[in-house]
């Protein structure tokens, strides 16, 4: 059986990620910070994952983890996750998601010098690395030229992650494009979207206040990402791997299609408002992946269309507005 450690297991890559690997048989430990371990708990049971209390910050305790457990698989999905919170927070996103990532891959390859066993590691890269590319679509030999504080620390940590693999460890990364589903938290612009359409559509009024309406972002569905993860570790070489679904829409259309699937169509317009407090200092205007080595060397291919990607999120979030209607 499988050994795997999951950090950011709380989030939403990591829970559908521990669900999959408990559902396969794998002995699934997952990191969490104190402040989330109550609320983790109940979850964490439910799916079978083994809770270890730490932090990021704590290089000994991270170190612990792995020695402990002396897992088969690594992935690494903790970390300050949002663009827009690495703005107000620089130098705490470049401790948690650039420096602590050398902790981790240090840690693993010791773990491996130790035993002599292989120990597979997934650093979950991100699109943001390549900041306002040049050239599109992004693809593994794309420069990397973060334009934010959140690019600047998974640059980092995606240059660790190659050093790493240069001195044995079996190291993949995924470069993911943005993947959504009704576990994003708010503070993404997709789910602030589908949240806010679902209580419009309830109260019969209201707007959704957001930033720059023209960004395009190539949005995916975050199970098939992680399908892509496990793929990565599994593969006979580890190497850079794009994960993105090849496709654009503008934060405009994703309000649009969201609003439709709410019963807003015909005045869709209305429920939208474009408010300087949203937009950022520096944004990539135009993201979109190439994923044809991920297609190629992994198999990998992306299962939900952007529609329906739109559709599962807000018909959640119309069911949560009803319950918590109800309640
Ligand atoms: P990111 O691509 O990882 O930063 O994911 P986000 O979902 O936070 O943002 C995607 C794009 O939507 C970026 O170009 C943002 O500038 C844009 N955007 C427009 N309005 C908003 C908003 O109200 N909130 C957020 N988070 N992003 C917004």
């Amino acid at each position: 059986m499988a050994r795997v450690v999951i950090t950011g297991v709380t989030g939403q890559d990591g829970s559908y990620l521990a669900e999959r690997l408990v559902a396969e048989g794998a002995e699934v430990h997952g990191l969490v910070r104190a402040s989330d371990a109550a609320a983790a708990a109940s979850d964490a049971l439910a799916r079978g994952v083994v809770l270890h209390e730490g932090d990021l910050g704590d290089e000994d305790g991270l170190r612990r983890l792995v020695d402990e457990v002396e897992p088969d698989e690594v992935y690494n999905l903790a970390g300050i996750s949002s663009v827009a919170q690495s703005w107000r927070e620089p130098v705490l996103t470049g401790r948690l998601s650039g420096l602590s990532v050398t902790v981790l891959l240090d840690a693993a390859a010791r773990l491996q010098d130790r035993t002599g066993r292989r120990v597979a590691f997934v650093q979950a890269s991100s699109s943001e690395i390549f900041g306002d590319a040049a050239v599109s679509p992004q693809d593994e030999s794309t420069p990397v030229r973060p334009v934010s504080p959140y690019g600047a620390a998974k640059a980092f940590a995606h240059h660790a992650a190659a050093v790493y693999r240069g001195r044995g460890l079996h190291v993949a990364t995924c470069i993911l494009f943005n993947h959504e589903s009704p576990r994003r938290p708010t503070t993404f612009v997709t789910r602030k979207i589908t949240s806010a359409a679902a209580r419009i559509a309830r109260e019969g009024s209201g707007t959704i206040r957001l930033g720059n309406l023209a960004a395009r972002r190539d949005w995916g569905w975050a199970p098939d990402y992680v399908d892509a993860m496990v793929r990565a570790a599994r593969h006979d070489v580890p190497d850079d791997f794009v994960v993105a679904s090849g496709t654009t829409h503008t934060v405009a259309e994703f309000a649009e299609a969201a609003l439709r699937r709410a019963g807003l169509g015909d005045d869709w317009a209305d429920h939208v408002e474009s408010d300087p407090e949203f937009f950022r200092p520096a944004d990539a205007s135009v993201m979109v992946g190439d994923a044809g080595k991920a297609r190629r060397e992994l198999g990998w291919t992306p299962s939900v269309t952007f529609e329906e990607v739109v559709g599962r999120m807000v018909d959640h979030d119309l069911e949560l507005a009803e319950r918590e209607a109800g309640a």
